[in-house]
């Protein structure tokens, strides 16, 4: 075995468990991980003042949202102030989750900068004092760690220095998180902005992603205790071609198969502006193509989750009950599809509208 690991012997144990636990057979990860800016953005779509009481009480509403959450959900992935805010009745909301065996991960990148003389590609920031930053989140009950690298399609995107800079620094983030007993999220997401068509998206995220697991490598990653969370392989959101959801299922199932190494327990995939159902779809016929699937294949969305609890609560404490239900039937939808089991049960015309926004930035 190699001697050289970012993660410490007295980790490792820990690291591979938590990530397994994750990605356990019909759980995935809530993401609601939304900066103040982002959740700004939901709330003015109801709107909601974007205060921190707000936001408290919208987080309160998801965590609390009954007792079969526990089911679906092996983490939710909490934004900084979250971590540090707590439920109706004073209790941490990390508690709230813990006690429900629901593990708390969190965001710990700053964000996106454009790398000068592209053409507007973007590199992830957030290195600096994150080492410190990872050991504070992990007394304050968190165990996993997301950080979110985009990258985009044109003619002439993305360049090899997007591709190989956040690879390089999704490495860096992973070691460092590993070093302090989180397990890494590592989110290379590629924007389904653009008129590319599916071969153009397995193409890219074939390159992507080996180029990905090239850098983990290089920083001696523990891959058993780690997780990717990719895009689906879908084709430009301007595509004229349409696909089938078993043609989407082939081709992510595809381009995995390629370029993960069956050590990482599990694929998380974001939903990235699918619609909620079309998000559910894609990963019920993602795990039913056949052949070889060394990983768990399972959910971490943040907007595919929660379009409908956002706008069924829309601020009022009247409708909390409704949102919560919301919430429970979107995440037993994508509990079957993460095992292949998905009949429908989640379908309706909300679930159908797409979440697709330009340039989107989380
Ligand atoms: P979406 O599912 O809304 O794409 O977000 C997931 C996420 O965490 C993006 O970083």
């Amino acid at each position: 075995m190699a001697t050289q690991c970012a993660a410490p012997a007295h980790f490792k144990a820990e690291l591979a468990q938590t990530a397994a636990a994750i990605v356990a057979p019909g759980k995935g990860i809530l993401a609601a991980d939304e900066s103040t800016g982002t959740i700004g953005k939901r709330f003015s779509a109801i709107s909601l003042e974007n205060v921190e009481e707000n936001r408290r009480a919208y987080r309160d509403l998801l965590f609390s949202a009954g007792p079969e959450l526990k089911n679906y959900l092996g983490g939710v992935i909490l934004y900084e102030e979250t971590l540090f805010q707590k439920d109706a009745s004073g209790k941490p909301f990390a508690d709230v989750l813990r006690e429900q065996g629901i593990i708390v991960g969190i965001k710990v990148d700053m964000g996106v900068v454009v790398l000068p003389g592209t053409d507007g590609e973007t590199t992830t920031q957030g290195l600096d004092g994150m080492a410190e930053r990872c050991a504070k989140y992990y007394k304050a009950g968190a165990r996993f760690a997301k950080w979110r690298s985009v990258l985009k399609i044109s003619k002439t995107c993305p360049t090899q220095l997007a591709i190989t800079e956040n690879a390089n620094v999704l490495a860096r983030y992973a070691a460092i998180c590993q070093s302090q007993g989180l397990v890494p999220i590592v989110e290379p997401e590629i924007l389904m902005d653009g008129d590319h068509d599916l071969a153009k998206a397995v193409q890219v995220t074939e390159d992507v992603i080996a180029a990905c697991y090239a850098a983990l490598s290089l920083h001696h990653i523990f891959l058993e205790g780690s997780l990717l969370k990719p895009n689906m392989v879908c084709p430009g959101q301007d595509c004229p071609t349409k696909y089938t959801p078993a043609q989407i299922g082939e081709a992510t199932a595809t381009v995995l198969r390629r370029t993960v190494p069956a050590a990482v327990p599990g694929i998380t995939f974001l939903s990235g502006g699918q619609s909620e159902e079309e998000a559910t779809i894609h990963l019920n016929e993602i795990n039913r193509y056949p052949g070889p699937k060394p990983w768990s294949l399972t959910f971490s969305y943040g907007r595919a989750l929660q379009a409908t609890v956002i706008k069924t609560w829309a601020g009022k404490p009247e409708n909390v009950k409704a949102a919560q239900q919301a919430l429970l039937v979107r995440a037993k939808a994508n509990s079957e599809a993460c095992v292949g089991k998905y009949a429908g049960s989640g379908a309706g015309a909300a679930a159908s509208e797409s979440l697709y926004v330009k340039d989107y930035k989380y």
